[in-house]
């Protein structure tokens, strides 16, 4: 019994979180809701087409070789990382575009072409990103924060690289060209955040992007996600799938049990919840206690609408992530994150997988997801009327832009809203990244790794220090390993 330990939750910092515990050498059982691990990373297949429904950009690859490692496997061997060129395109509304990444020498070239007077501005602006990546990635990414000392020490460093500043206000410094200012100011709504509050902490993907490059797991994010299923199968790891902890069983500062949505009650020593911190604070736990009191306040990040399709052509000359941006820029956000309207206008982020792996459509067709920021559901909106509607606007939009005639070669459809996040996720507010990542809610001030109240409760995942993403989970478990050993 003092060796066991149950992960609630199997996304990616749980799955993270199971095995860096089983290294560690506990007995470890995980149990997820749905029917498959993975959490927002899900696979859809209808009509012919697959289509991977959240993650598909990996940054900092070597954060999954480490899960290999710890059990002596090469994760090369199992699974195919291809590095993308461009990481993404740009298309902005007067027609031009801007393709960002590929090798570091092309970014330079490429904003010699778009924005001469810039060249200058973004070298600062990397060699800037690479102080903030050195502090708080390397430094302090992986470090537990629970401690009020861990930010006081880190205080000076912050002050120095500013953090202070927005995403939008950091990039503002360097860059004066209004599309690529805006283009290279988007990084925060990846991770669910407003590029206008965001801390400019976040400025440092810049870094990593250029550090390490931008990937595609062939077979796509569930590919991955079985690979990693099967290597915690083979160290003996129990997964239990359709599985739901809907009451937490305490005892003074400790966690005794919890209580599946079966009936059955499972004990252990430790547990680690990978799930919304806003849903175990709020509805597993008891929700009277002060520290948990300042916390109830947190801000969602926003919502997010997707489509997903296929197409009955190809589409050669879109690659494989791309980014539309419409027309509005400060005004848009300040409609999904303050205002909480839906704009009427969007900004889009499309996924052509089928650019690299033909595994996802049927031989001369593509496959497709695009996704728009929206508010969460804390706005009025009522997404069974709104959503088809929105829909039509967007494939509309696209048709006349970057995918000619969509209407005419689209297959059939399938969207998310924020509902769904909500429903499938347990995700309050149907947020798309559990809390969103202002100054405020970083570091220190996000939910620590180790729960408010019990001793032997820990947190892994988006909602946790450092944050959301794949990085940022994936070092959450990290961060929860050191606290477990
Ligand atoms: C559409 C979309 C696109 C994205 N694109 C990228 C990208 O390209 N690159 C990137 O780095 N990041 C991306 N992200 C962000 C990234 O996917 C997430 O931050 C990350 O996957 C979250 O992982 P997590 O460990 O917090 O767990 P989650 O994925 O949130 O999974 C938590 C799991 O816990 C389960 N659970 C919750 N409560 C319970 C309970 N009581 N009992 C049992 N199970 C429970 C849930 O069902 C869920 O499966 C994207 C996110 C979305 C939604």
């Amino acid at each position: 019994m003092p060796d066991e330990l149950l992960v609630i939750g199997g996304g990616l910092g749980g799955i993270a979180s199971a095995l860096r515990a089983k290294a560690a050498g506990y007995s470890v059982t995980l149990v997820e809701r749905l029917s498959n691990l993975g959490g927002r990373a899900q696979v859809l297949t209808f009509g012919g087409y697959k289509h991977d429904t959240g993650p598909t950009v990996i940054t900092a690859p070597f954060l999954f070789d480490e899960l290999f490692s710890l059990f002596s496997e090469k994760r090369s061997d199992k699974i195919e990382f291809v590095s993308l060129k461009p990481w993404y395109r740009f298309y902005f509304q007067d027609g031009s575009q801007f393709n960002y990444g590929g090798s570091n020498i092309n970014i330079l070239e490429e904003i010699k072409r778009f924005a001469p007077d810039d060249l200058n501005g973004y070298q600062q602006l990397v060699a800037h990103s690479k102080k903030l990546y050195d502090v708080a990635y390397t430094k302090l990414g992986d470090i537990p924060f629970n401690n009020l000392s861990t930010l006081i020490k880190a205080a000076p460093d912050m002050l120095r690289l500013r953090a202070d500043l927005s995403v939008w206000k950091f990039v503002g410094r360097y860059i004066k060209n209004s599309q690529l200012r805006r283009a290279l100011s988007i990084q925060p709504l990846l991770l669910g955040g407003n590029p206008l509050d965001t801390t400019c902490i976040y400025s440092l993907i810049h870094y990593l992007e250029r550090a390490h490059g931008v990937h595609f797991a062939m077979g796509g994010m569930g590919n991955l996600i079985s690979e990693l299923e099967a290597l915690m199968l083979r160290q003996n790891i129990t997964i239990l799938k359709n599985t739901t902890v809907e009451k937490i069983k305490t005892e003074k500062k400790s966690i005794k049990s919890v209580i599946t949505n079966k009936g059955d009650e499972i004990s252990a020593a430790q547990f680690i919840y990978n799930g919304d911190p806003l849903f175990l604070y709020q509805k597993l736990l008891d929700p009277t206690s002060i520290q948990i009191k300042i916390k109830r306040h947190h801000k969602r990040s926003m919502g997010l609408f997707v489509i997903f399709f296929g197409t009955k052509k190809t589409y050669d000359d879109i690659p494989h992530h791309s980014i539309w941006m419409g027309p509005r820029f400060e005004q848009h956000l300040t409609e999904i994150f303050d205002k909480k309207i839906l704009p009427d206008d969007f900004s889009l982020y499309l996924h052509r997988p089928t650019a690299t792996d033909a595994s996802f459509a049927p031989t001369g067709h593509d496959s497709f997801y695009v996704l728009a920021p929206v508010p969460n559901l804390t706005a009025n909106i009522n997404w069974e009327v709104e959503g088809p509607k929105l829909e039509k606007k967007i494939i509309s939009a696209l048709s006349k832009t970057i995918i000619p005639d969509l209407k005419k070669n689209i297959s059939e459809t399938h969207i998310m809203t924020p509902v769904d996040f909500a429903k499938n996720y347990l995700s309050i507010d149907g947020a798309g990244f559990s809390i969103s990542p202002s100054f405020r809610q970083s570091a220190w001030f996000r939910f620590h790794n180790i729960s408010e109240g019990y001793n032997n409760l820990y947190l892994a995942g988006a909602g946790t220090h450092p944050g959301a993403g794949i990085p940022g989970v994936l070092s959450s478990a990290k961060v929860v390993e050191k606290l477990i050993t």
